[in-house]
């Protein structure tokens, strides 16, 4: 291939840099960007570090507890999981909820799973208010779900969809449940 010597009647081409294609990134976009980062290295370099835990402070040795507490409501109560709830006949496995309690020495907090289509806010909401009364772990330390399974009855009441009324006894036995649940998951820490 032959070279040619630069002609200096034709300059070289502009460094891309000045070219007049349209930029990868604006300059002020380029900009913004590195002051971004720049105060989120500073917000977190100028973060106060929590001090690490004394091995020799057993207050602060984290700790964990778990329980189970049956749940299976009387044979007949109406099934979920079809068009229309069926009432059951038979107990094939019996329902449980399942509690966790951690304990970081410094904060308690409580975790319940409900083996259940659905637990209602009024249900969760006796449940927590009992646990905070007996145990004076504050109901915003406590998380409670459901699995959402459609192969046992409901907790949800005579009408899902209406909300706010006065608990039913099965949903009065399962807020009593899930708090003894937690209760005994907090004395196994
Ligand atoms: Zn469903």
């Amino acid at each position: 291939m032959k070279v040619h010597p630069p002609d200096p009647s034709h300059p070289l081409p502009r460094r891309a840099f000045w070219s007049n294609e349209p930029p990868l990134i604006n300059i002020r976009t380029l900009l913004s960007l590195v002051c971004v980062v720049v105060a989120t290295v500073a917000a977190h370099a100028a973060k106060p570090v929590e001090a690490p835990p004394k091995a020799s402070d057993p207050s602060r040795i984290f700790k964990a507890g778990a329980a189970t507490s049956d749940i299976t409501p009387a044979i007949g109560a109406p099934t979920v999981g079809v068009w229309a709830p069926v009432p059951s006949t038979h107990v094939q496995d019996d329902l449980y909820l399942r509690c966790l309690a951690l304990d970081d020495g410094a904060t308690r907090r409580g975790f319940a799973v409900v083996h259940s289509v659905g637990v209602p806010r009024e249900v969760i909401d006796v449940a927590k208010r009992l646990v905070q009364q007996e145990t004076g772990v504050p109901s915003e330390n406590l998380m409670m779900s459901a699995t959402h399974t459609h192969s046992a009855p409901s907790a949800r009441g005579a009408n899902a969809l209406v909300m706010g009324g006065p608990l039913e006894e099965y949903q009065k036995f399962l807020a009593r449940r899930i708090a003894d649940g937690v209760r005994r998951a907090l004395n196994n820490l």
